[in-house]
């Protein structure tokens, strides 16, 4: 197939598209924080005509392009929020906030995309309609803020592209595709897929008391939490490599006062793996294992579980679409890179992924430790302009010829539930607030498994 009519009008947006990159490059805003980024978003393609549903009380937006032919519909996304990395010599110095995982040229690719698709005879020959989506909170930054959001009843999911399916936004969608950027000159990479994660908030319960001269009338959460992150160490040879299992904690409150035996000690915790069913099983060992550490002291425990993503499993029919345009942009096949392995990074593509054929391939274009303090975009063009054409590319393949590939795709798909509402199911028994031990007036203790 011919593209060279999709990749000049991207092209021709080359200005738009480099300016957007830089411009959010420079505007780094958190997850359910991005009000500028998305306002920039908003602007931008209201500009080029599109009419917008806005998520409203969280940043965000999605906007269609119709053929005005009846066929399917493909959703393309752009996240919009940032990293914080506090020692990024470009992060803002208030927030630490900076796009340390190159979200910024994601906008930009999608923004670019909207600008060639409003150009003169693109949609001729297709069917079906385009989505584009600039989303919220991919990454897992500031929990307690969105539980602060949870608890006022903004939003359900921590991550945006789940409360996104939770609004009912993708409810017409049949299929989606994000490109997202990484760190290595040029070309393309894709997997099979990544593993997913539950988000835990662990708050150990002491009795504060004088460190010097009372200790013994304290107990203390600080050695509580201690003795979890053993117990959770102690765990790891039950693991099984092929399940992808991590797990990594971090104390976020230590203590008050050094003269005071500490009585409120705050973790933050995920915990991976390669299917819900094993995230559900090592969660709850972990759970047991935190509330035997706060048995030993005598204190509690509360864990709060949360949504963070499902597994990702690239839809390989679609990726082979998007690979017949990836070999139309890049120099030599050898710019496309197979990686026949599970990852263990986390995507809430994943979740979008477990709902309708998606995928989730990578381009070239930045340098330095992705999510650390040197990485930068420092090919825009091969980050920005090559993956709006990838997107552009793949949306004429699929929609082209009465949709027939589209079509292909949809009824060759095999996806992990087989609605909306089960999918939900499966991921809210992830999700709960426990306090993990229950002392009885009979001196015996309750624990919840
Ligand atoms: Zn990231
Ligand atoms: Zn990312």
């Amino acid at each position: 197939m011919d593209f060279s009519k999709v990749f000049s009008a991207v092209d021709k947006h080359k200005d738009l598209i480099l300016n957007a990159e830089r411009h959010i490059w420079k505007n780094p805003e958190v997850g359910y924080k991005e009000w500028k980024t998305s306002a920039y978003m908003e602007k931008e393609f209201e500009k080029l005509g599109y009419k917008l549903t806005r998520a409203g009380n969280i940043p965000g937006f999605y906007a269609d392009a119709d053929t005005g032919k009846p066929g399917p519909k493909i959703l393309i996304f752009g996240e919009l929020d940032s990293l914080v990395c506090k020692d990024h010599p470009e992060a803002n110095p208030e927030t630490g906030a900076v796009h340390a995982c190159g979200h910024n040229g994601q906008c930009a690719a999608l923004l670019g995309a909207a600008a060639a698709l409003k150009e003169e005879g693109i949609l001729d020959g297709l069917c079906g309609s385009i989505r584009l989506c600039a989303v919220p909170a991919e990454e897992g930054v500031d929990m307690a803020y969105r539980e602060s959001l949870r608890k006022q009843g903004i939003i359900k999911y921590y991550s945006g592209k789940i409360e996104f399916l939770y609004r009912g936004f993708f409810d017409d969608v049949d299929m989606a595709i994000m490109v997202h950027i990484t760190t290595k000159e040029k070309g393309f990479t894709y997997t099979r897929g990544s593993v997913g994660n539950v988000k835990k908030v662990i708050s150990f319960k002491g009795v504060a008391a004088h460190a010097g001269a009372h200790p013994y009338d304290g107990i203390n959460a600080l050695y509580a939490a201690n003795l979890g992150l053993n117990a959770i160490n102690a765990l790891r040879e039950t693991f099984k490599d092929e399940e992808h299992v991590r797990v990594h904690p971090i104390i976020t409150r230590g203590g008050e006062t050094a003269n005071a035996i500490p009585a409120d000690v705050t973790l933050e915790c995920y915990v991976r793996g390669l299917s819900n069913d094993v995230i559900f099983s090592v969660n709850n060992k972990v759970n047991r294992a935190l509330a035997g550490a706060a048995l030993s002291m005598g204190g509690n425990v509360m864990i709060s579980d949360r949504d963070g993503a499902s597994p990702l499993v690239n839809d390989m029919n679609l990726m082979k679409i998007a690979e017949a345009v990836m070999k139309e942009i890049v120099d030599s096949e050898e710019d496309i890179e197979f990686i026949d392995e599970i990852r263990a990074g986390c995507t809430d593509m994943g979740d979008i992924s477990a709902v309708m054929p998606a995928i989730h391939p990578y381009i070239g274009g930045a340098e330095g430790r992705t999510h650390g303090n040197n990485y930068y975009i420092v090919n825009p063009v091969e980050a920005c302009v090559n993956s709006a054409k990838m997107i552009m590319g793949t949306i004429q393949l699929l929609l082209s010829n009465n949709a027939e590939k589209a079509k292909e795709v949809l009824a060759k798909k095999n996806l992990r539930y087989s609605s909306y509402e089960e999918y939900f199911k499966d991921i809210d028994r992830l999700m709960s607030d426990k306090e993990m031990l229950t002392y009885n007036e009979d001196g015996s203790v309750h624990v919840k498994a």
